[in-house]
């Protein structure tokens, strides 16, 4: 069996190409699509509802992992913060220069603020690099969970999953 999330506690490149959640890169390249990295068959569905064009296909049995329409997804980003595994991200390749933007959930306070240079790690927790917030956002509706977006360069649009502020 393939070293992956049950051995090491984070996804393996196996596994996330096998998810029906994660969108093809020819899809990422056209602009923000949701990458779900839901692998575990846990009764879950509120990703489901939260999305308003039904981008998101879990099914009556709540176990079945989230599937994504990748042409359905217009990026919107309401389903980052209502997912409780934090296994929702935006990723955007079209940015010009090879860049990326990667939009995730961030619960930890302070927040950054747009303009920050922060630390960008990968799902094991190892440090890529550093990049730019670009968008910090928080409402009510969100609860505890803000949703921050970085930009980086595109080769680590699939690799940076975390960030931790310098200060
Ligand atoms: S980003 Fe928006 S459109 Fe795409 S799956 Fe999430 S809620 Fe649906
Ligand atoms: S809300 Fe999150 S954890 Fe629950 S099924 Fe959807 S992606 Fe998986």
């Amino acid at each position: 069996m393939a070293v992956g999330l049950s051995q090491t506690g984070y996804l393996s490149e196996a596994e996330l190409r096998d998810s029906p959640g994660v969108p093809s890169e020819a899809r990422r390249r056209r602009g923000p699509v949701a990458v779900i990295e839901c692998t575990e068959h846990i009764p879950c569905n509120p990703c489901e509802a939260s999305c308003r064009v039904e981008a998101i296909a879990v099914g009556a049995d709540i176990t079945n992992l989230p599937r994504l329409d990748e042409e359905k997804c217009i990026g919107c980003q309401s389903c980052v913060p209502i997912c409780p595994g934090q296994a929702i991200f935006i990723v955007d390749e079209s940015l010009p220069d090879e860049r990326a933007a990667v939009t995730m959930p961030y619960e930890f306070l302070p927040l950054p603020e747009q303009g920050e240079v922060v630390t960008v790690l990968e799902r094991s927790g190892a440090v890529l690099g550093e990049a730019p917030v670009t968008a910090v956002r928080k409402t009510e509706r969100m609860d505890q969970t803000a949703v921050v977006t970085i930009e980086v360069p595109r080769a680590w649009s699939m690799q940076a999953r975390a960030i931790r502020l310098k200060r």
